[in-house]
């Protein structure tokens, strides 16, 4: 790991300064990304600015009748809030179906939606990828891409976000709030709040450097049948080859989707008409323009078999 300096900031003002004042510098609160791309010299920070000491870690009614989610709420702590529970039922699932026990606890919501690709040539230096190191090359597309994207990706760049908390935000159309240094403020949905590659695979997010997230709100309750389904190698502690948000009505409209398959939380709201006609009419038209490889295609019956799966958990 790289020598950096540290500081812990008090107010989310405090924190914004703080990584601004410093060239490359990051947040850090749960660090169960970050601490491992520093110990690989994939990111190397020259400080960090610990904001766990900032607030930010309630979970509060909105005055819209939704919840404004802090953005140090730890992923643990919101799987299990009552509120969570019985009115969005999919993000519950969704971050249940994340990680394990002991990351989701130090997991915070923020980092969820900061989190990086998992695409192994990402974390081995020793090959190029251009979103670790631009105009390196793309090992994965002429590589081992059997998890990587199906549909939104470029020639630069198929890597998966590998979230599953933010597939469930992207189905409840929720909305990420930040600050920055000099006190502005602004609401980002979260449809805008992830990129597709691109040219410029090495930018995640819509996040300006030094801008911090404060918090995450969720609409008003929207009733119906919840439900995430996640398809991975193995039954836990592995990303999702295929995911699947659903929130699903008695009158079959509805809200559907997918992780796993694309650089970004995946929907496409042209999809959600097609609920009436079912999982194939929905998955066809949410990967249409899909460009799989050799080894993923696989990904496009999966997803929509999935979906079959959660159109199934619909209340009669
Ligand atoms: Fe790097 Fe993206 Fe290619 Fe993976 S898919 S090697 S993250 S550029």
């Amino acid at each position: 790991m790289k020598p950096f300096s540290y500081e812990r900031a008090s107010t989310p003002a405090q924190a914004a300064a703080a990584v601004a004042a410093r060239p490359g510098a990051r947040f850090v609160a749960g660090g169960t990304n970050l601490l491992d791309l520093m110990k690989l010299q994939i990111e190397t920070p020259p400080h960090l600015v610990d904001v766990n000491g900032i607030g930010l870690d309630r979970i509060e009614p909105t005055a819209q009748g939704g919840l404004r989610i802090g953005a140090l709420v730890r992923n643990g702590d919101l799987a299990a809030d009552a509120r969570v529970r019985r009115d969005y039922g999919v993000l519950s699932r969704a971050l249940v179906a994340g990680a394990s026990g002991q990351l989701r606890n130090m997991a915070t919501t923020a980092g969820n939606l900061l989190q990086r690709t998992r695409c192994p040539y990402f974390y081995d230096t020793n090959m190029p990828c251009n979103k670790r190191v631009p105009g390196s090359g793309c090992s994965a597309l002429g590589g081992a891409n059997r998890t990587h994207a199906v549909v939104g990706g470029s020639d630069q760049c198929i890597a998966t976000h590998p979230s599953d908390m933010a597939v469930a935000l992207r189905a409840l159309d929720a909305t990420v709030e930040t600050v920055r240094a000099d006190g502005a403020t602004r609401v980002i949905p979260i449809a805008d709040f992830h990129r597709l590659p691109g040219n410029t695979p090495q930018l995640d997010t819509n996040l300006q450097p030094g801008e911090l997230i404060t918090s995450v709100t969720l609409p008003a309750p929207l009733g119906g049948t919840q439900a995430y389904r996640k398809v991975r190698d193995r039954a836990s502690y592995a990303f999702a080859l295929v995911s699947v948000a659903t929130v699903l009505q008695r009158d079959g409209t509805g809200r559907v989707a997918l992780g796993g398959v694309a650089h970004k939380p995946w929907r496409v709201e042209a999809a959600d008409a097609e609920l009436p006609r079912g999982a194939r009419a929905v998955a066809q038209r949410l990967l249409a323009g899909a460009h799989p490889t050799e080894h993923n295609a696989f990904k496009l019956a999966l997803a929509e078999r999935t979906l079959a799966g959660a159109l199934a958990e619909r209340r009669s």
